[in-house]
């Protein structure tokens, strides 16, 4: 009988970056806290955004990030 581990669906939960609510710090501390470095910047000019090849679903940076720009998707 397959067994359905619920708690892995809860922490492999991926966030993403709402472009609109990210400041763009000059140093983005979700990015800092990520120990995957899961969460990258291509342009320093440009929002940061998450792989979420690397991304293991820890959530700090969610609630690292000052402007609350991290969130879980909805669905
Ligand atoms: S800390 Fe938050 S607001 Fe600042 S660049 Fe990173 S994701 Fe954007
Ligand atoms: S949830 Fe954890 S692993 Fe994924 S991007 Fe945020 S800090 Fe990195």
């Amino acid at each position: 009988m397959p067994i359905i581990d619920s708690t892995k669906t809860q922490v492999t939960a991926i966030p993403h970056v709402v472009d609109e609510l990210c400041h763009v710090c000059r140093k983005c501390l979700a990015r800092t806290v990520c120990k995957s470095k899961a969460i990258i910047q291509l342009d320093s000019d440009e929002p940061p955004f998450i792989d979420a090849s690397r991304c293991y679903g820890c959530h700090l940076c969610i609630t690292t990030c000052p402007h609350e720009a991290i969130v879980l998707d909805r669905h």
